[in-house]
């Protein structure tokens, strides 16, 4: 994988235990044993009303309900998402968020975002050319600029196992799938190595773990147990305990950019709220779980009781993010 800039190659392939219990709505395979269908009351489980949720009132990261409380886009408007969840998060945590998601939209995504067209704030420096760094064999990098519309460019995705939450494994390294967008213009590069952006795991997990955060408070208001605080606030050492790769090969959907759904997860008996998040699903890219909280006693007893009894078929229609359709909401 010569055109793969800075990305860790390293190929663990971690064993993920048999044992490991993780169940996921919908799906047939395997050890994942398939969920059901769960009528939740509407007032357990929003949907949006012209592209945002209710205002939440207080900071969905750290709590505080003092001092300016400011908008969240579940996924990040540099991805094309449209779906705010208002008065959501203090200065501090905002400031945060936005450093994470600043690494993702330019340093690990910003080729495919500008040959995409995604949205951006910066859209005079996008009209001079994004800047491409090449490098020919045995000479040094070059760097110029190219239009958009002729812009090689390739995803790269983290491979993870399950996440350590259920099989008991922590990794330390990780190995990158990288997918191919627009093959055919990397050509004219020969054999040159092209950047296609840094990877890094610690921010993608932050960055992940902060969408299906927001997305469960969103979605279910304070009905859970959060586990994810500490991850996106950055003190917590592996990420990878809550989040894995579910399905990494899977085929891409036609006209979905971007897919994300809340399903209940089973470990040893105990049932806690997960995400199913697909970046870039039309291009093929892996499916990531997330494992976003508890179910204990700060669970609504009605939501409790359908954990408890799932019958077959999807548990929550997904999120659809079809950038540039507006709307947002499936
Ligand atoms: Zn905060």
């Amino acid at each position: 994988m010569n055109s793969c800039g800075d990305l860790k190659l390293d190929h663990p392939h971690p064993e993920v235990q048999d044992t490991a219990a993780c169940a996921v709505g919908g799906l047939p395979e395997g050890r994942m044993r398939q969920l059901g269908e769960v009528a939740i009351p509407s007032a357990l489980c929003a949907e949006p009303k012209n592209g945002a949720f209710a205002p939440v009132g207080e900071c969905i990261y750290c709590g505080q309900t003092k001092g300016k409380l400011t908008t969240e886009h579940i996924l990040m408007y540099a991805l094309g998402g449209n779906i705010l969840l208002p008065k959501s998060s203090c200065e501090t945590c905002g400031k945060r968020t936005s450093k994470f998601e600043q690494f993702i939209a330019r340093d690990m995504w910003g080729m495919a975002r500008a040959a995409l067209k995604y949205p951006t704030r910066n859209k005079h420096r996008i009209a001079r050319g994004y800047p491409v760094i090449a490098q020919p064999k045995n000479t040094g990098a070059v760097k110029f600029l190219m239009p958009a519309d002729k812009l090689p460019f390739m995803l790269a995705f983290p491979e993870l196992p399950l996440p350590g939450f259920f099989t008991g494994q922590t990794i330390d390294t990780f190995s990158a799938k990288a997918v191919q967008c627009r093959p055919e213009r990397f050509k004219p590069f020969g054999n040159q190595r092209v950047y296609i952006g840094a990877l890094d795991l610690q921010i993608f997990s932050q960055f992940l773990a902060k969408t299906a955060h927001a997305l469960a408070r969103a979605q279910l208001g304070s009905t859970f147990q959060p586990l994810l605080l500490d991850v996106i606030a950055g003190s917590r050492g592996s990420a990878s305990d809550f989040i894995g790769t579910l399905r990494p090969e899977l085929e891409a959907e036609d006209a979905t950019h971007h897919r994300m759904q809340l399903v209940p997860l089973e470990s040893g008996g105990q049932h806690y709220v997960g995400a199913l998040i697909r970046l870039f699903a039309h291009f093929g890219a892996p499916e990531y779980v997330v494992v976003v909280g508890g179910t204990g006693d700060k669970i609504h007893p009605v939501f409790a009781e359908n954990l408890r009894n799932l019958p077959p078929g999807a548990w929550r229609p997904p999120l659809f993010f079809p950038y540039g359709q507006g709307g947002g909401s499936a």
